[in-house]
């Protein structure tokens, strides 16, 4: 049998024999061939690939509210139904979370609509869930892992077009800029590179959730990990 060679887990950044991880993980989308194809694979160890493919089973129902597009209204009608009796705790917090509500639409007309609400714990692990997605793009497209001295900074995806916006005209007018999709275009992301400050600058867009995000080194007295600004 052929040995296996240790390499750098491209989340903890541990050496170890890894696993492959899908960096947009298959239970986001139907399972058919259009959304399968090309996929970005990354290394990753058994620990960080278990981790996230907790959070992926979070991530994945939320995010297919909000969305009329076929593949979100195909994983609404098969997929969720089926992962929520399997989790009854997340199938409890979005009955809680979803109720109608009046509001008014561009034309001026006031109509009824369903909304989601969600408590802060999870935007906190959709948070995380970018978090390792901006690992794992870095690692698949710069060939190295974001370095263990760098951190990552988000920016809150609800408070975000003030800020969204200027920052996504200032990533694409970088020299290094550039951008890629996966899963039939369903998502999307965009970055540059900045040596001289040794940044990498990400717009990362799935569904209906755009996040912008920065890695960078720690500031001095700065306690790592990661915070929205
Ligand atoms: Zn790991």
């Amino acid at each position: 049998m052929k040995k296996k060679r240790r390499q750098t887990c491209c989340y903890c950044g541990r050496r170890t024999i890894l696993a492959k991880d899908h960096v947009l993980a298959k239970c986001f989308l139907p399972n058919e061939q259009k959304y399968r194809r090309d996929p970005i694979l990354v290394p990753s160890c058994n620990e960080c690939n278990q981790n996230k493919s907790k959070i992926e089973q979070i991530t994945a129902v939320y995010f297919q509210f909000g969305h009329g597009d076929y593949a979100s209204e195909h994983m609404l009608k098969n997929r969720v139904p089926k992962m929520l009796r399997k989790n009854k705790k997340l199938a409890d917090a979005i009955s809680m979370g979803l109720h109608k509500r009046w509001a008014k639409h561009s034309s001026g007309l006031v109509l009824p609509e369903l909304v989601l609400e969600f408590p802060h714990e999870t935007l906190l692990i959709f948070r995380k869930w970018f978090e390792y997605v901006v690992r794992g793009l870095h690692r698949h497209e710069l060939k190295r892992r974001v370095p263990l001295e760098h951190t990552i900074y988000f920016m809150n995806p609800l408070e975000r077009d003030e800020v969204t916006i200027p920052f996504r005209e200032w990533v694409r007018s970088q020299a290094s800029h550039k951008t890629g999709s996966l899963a039939n275009k369903e998502f999307h992301y965009e970055f540059a590179v900045n040596h001289k400050e040794r940044l990498t600058m990400w717009v990362v867009l799935f569904k209906s959730i755009e996040v912008v995000g920065v890695t960078s080194p720690r500031k001095k007295n700065f306690k790592g990990g990661l915070h929205w600004l």
